[in-house]
């Protein structure tokens, strides 16, 4: 981003660059700053805050906007609309939302970046061991209007014996290690502190109704190692920096990727020789896959409406096992001679199996697809193309097949251009 800005007003173009966690500003101000930004012709600030002033604002040329899945929001819309003619660039690791609404109602197209586990193999990001011990009946789960789960079926659904399970695992798999625990209630972050100190093992626990002094002082704790674990009920997502964090539990059950991603993720900052472990204890897996599984994001900002959503309802197969041993979930692709990567006891592979026909199935698809797009003159003329350039319904559908995008968003988008009258 600092790089995007500083090419902008090294041409005299402003720049605004938008953010919604205070923490994170000031740092990345000092970035723009180290790499040559114009301080002149930069407006950085909170959205809250730009939101307030806007009709002082001077127009930038170009908007830049951290944490973007929250751009749907009021208070970003009304800076967007304010400044129609900047070229925006929204930025986000998880570009996708939990309800209906996605990110093509305000993007024209996605520009996916490098894969968790490329990003691994390059030593960006701390390879992890994910295991998972199951305290929970997702049966009892029940969705509210944002589309994660109600607080009071979560306390329904997660067993009693959790409070046990977490403090033994993190023993077996993750001694002495700097844990940080996500869970959904205050109660049960109490509890689960609780456990932890009859054991001898230091924990505290922080909810939004913390004083910020308090919290601060026991991040600090934490960063000096007094602290072993971090018990938290929906504190430490987005823009928190706290390194050091070497394994994660998760007690809080999510239907949300984003915060599944969060969650799982906040473990991952690479050490030299680190191997994170990921404890999960709430099934998240079995809606969401290992934290590098690939997604199809260009799928993702996609906006379905609910009737599609339902007949549509293909979730996603993911290629992982669980070890009955040591309840590890590894990759079937790295189940060898049907033993456990991590213990060497046998393992089940019919995922496995299933993945074979599955990647041949891939296989056929793209096969068939490139078949088409020889064939046919207007998916060779739109291959290069990017969205702007479309101008006819026949180019746009040719770019949708070409994408596997929709047909709501050959509409949208010929609705934008003008190609079909709006309502
Ligand atoms: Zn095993």
């Amino acid at each position: 981003m600092a790089e995007i800005a500083r090419r902008t007003t090294d041409k005299n173009n402003r720049v605004m660059f938008l953010i919604h966690r205070k923490e994170v500003l000031d740092q990345a101000v000092a970035t723009f700053k180290n790499q040559g930004v114009n301080s002149n012709l930069l407006i950085a600030g909170m959205v809250q805050t730009l939101t307030r002033k806007i009709d002082k604002l001077p127009e930038p040329q170009l908007i830049l906007v951290d944490e973007a899945h929250h751009v749907l929001a009021k208070s970003y819309q009304r800076i967007l609309n304010k400044f129609p003619n900047a070229i925006v660039l929204l930025f986000t690791a998880t570009p996708i939302r939990t309800g209906k609404r996605q990110l093509d109602e305000i993007a024209d197209d996605i520009i996916v970046g490098q894969s968790i586990s490329k990003l691994t193999k390059k030593g960006f990001l701390a390879p992890f061991d994910y295991y998972s011990i199951d305290d929970i009946d997702t049966q009892k789960l029940k969705k509210n209007s944002t589309g994660d789960y109600t607080n009071a079926s979560m306390d329904e659904a997660v067993s009693r014996k959790i409070y046990g399970h977490i403090v033994s695992n993190y023993q077996r798999l993750a001694k002495n290690k700097q844990a940080v625990v996500y869970t959904y209630s205050v109660e049960s972050a109490k509890r689960i502190a609780d456990a932890f100190n009859k054991t001898h093992i230091s924990a505290v626990e922080v909810d939004g109704t913390t004083e910020d002094k308090i919290r601060d002082k026991y991040v600090k704790q934490f960063r000096d190692k007094k602290i072993k674990v971090l018990v938290n009920v929906n504190l430490f997502t987005e823009g928190v920096d706290l390194p050091d964090v070497d394994c994660v539990i998760m007690a809080r059950p999510t239907k949300s990727l984003a915060l599944y991603l969060q969650f799982s993720m906040r473990c991952l900052n690479p050490r030299e020789n680190k191997k994170a472990i990921i404890i999960d204890h709430v099934a998240n897996w079995k809606t969401f896959g290992l934290p590098d599984s690939d997604r199809d994001w260009k799928q993702a900002i996609i906006t379905t409406d609910k009737n599609k959503r339902k007949s549509n309802n293909n979730e996603p197969i993911f290629a992982i096992t669980q070890c009955d041993f040591c309840f590890a979930v590894v990759k079937a692709s790295e189940v060898k001679n049907s033993k456990c990567p991590i213990c060497g006891n046998p393992i089940k592979v019919h995922t496995a199996v299933q993945q074979t026909d599955d990647e041949l199935k891939l296989i056929n698809d793209r096969k068939r697809l490139i078949n088409e797009i020889l064939a046919d003159k207007v998916m060779q003329n739109v291959a290069n193309k990017s969205v702007k350039e479309l101008h006819t319904m026949k180019e746009l559908q040719a770019y949708a097949k070409l994408h596997k995008y929709k047909r709501g968003w050959v509409f949208y988008q010929a609705k934008m251009k003008g190609l079909i009258k709006r309502k």
